[in-house]
């Protein structure tokens, strides 16, 4: 079981594109399975929830990259700013003003994606185009000086039709390719973050160029 962790991870890394960036998404999963990436220089964990993420920061190694995936509540996001290296999931304008000011106090730049509404699951948290468009071209937003908008970010439905993947994939790509035209010319906007376990050679075909993947490496989750 342990062994093959190291493995999936490496046959994913082996089967993808050499720019599509893997996120081992280790929400719960125990600190020793994570270990034995980490112990193979594999340094990068997605997590979705800050409580369980500040724990497993403190315990584990310091040179961790840690990604942030889940919906965040305004009220946590100070616990995050002082280490977190992206934070995949901004899903609106108040919570994106949050993690500026945050920033603010502490002199940092937090690289965030701006995440998507793309499922037909009206469950699914994330900006409409509309939405993006207004915020991007608002004063507020371009005075904000401690977020840095590195790419986008959406979950599909949870669905084995290919089409329907392929569909919602391709919206993302095109919200992403309208934004980096009319907003974001600079090289940093380029992340397209979609593919999970079950999509994510769907997502590769759309335009994918980080997926965040947990049960595909670690297995089931407690
Ligand atoms: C849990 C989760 C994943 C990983 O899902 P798997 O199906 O286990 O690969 C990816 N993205 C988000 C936002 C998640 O919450």
């Amino acid at each position: 079981m342990e062994v093959n962790i190291l493995e999936n991870f490496i046959q994913i890394k082996n089967n993808i594109p050499g720019h599509v960036k893997v996120i081992p998404v280790s929400k719960r999963q125990s600190k020793e399975y994570m270990m034995l990436l980490y112990s193979e220089g594999y340094k990068v964990f997605g997590e979705n929830r800050v409580q369980e993420l500040l724990e497993k920061s403190e315990a584990l190694p310091k040179d961790i990259e840690w990604h942030f995936i889940g919906h965040l509540q305004r009220n946590k996001v100070k616990y995050l700013t002082p280490f977190i290296h992206l934070i995949h999931s901004v899903d609106s304008f108040r919570l994106l003003k949050e993690i500026n000011k945050e920033a603010q106090k502490i002199d940092r730049k937090i690289n965030c994606l701006l995440q998507f509404h793309i499922a037909t699951e009206d469950t699914k948290y994330g900006f409409d185009i509309n939405e993006a468009r207004e915020m991007l071209g608002s004063s507020d937003f371009l005075s904000m000086q401690n977020i840095e908008i590195k790419g986008v970010m959406g979950m599909a439905t949870f669905t084995d039709n290919k089409k329907q993947l392929q569909k919602e994939f391709q919206q993302l790509k095109q919200n992403f390719d309208e934004l980096k035209t009319n907003h974001f010319k600079a090289e940093s906007f380029c992340e397209i973050s979609m593919g999970m376990s079950n999509d994510y050679q769907v997502a590769i075909e759309q335009g994918s160029t980080m997926l965040r993947i947990g049960t595909g490496i670690f297995g089931k989750r407690k």
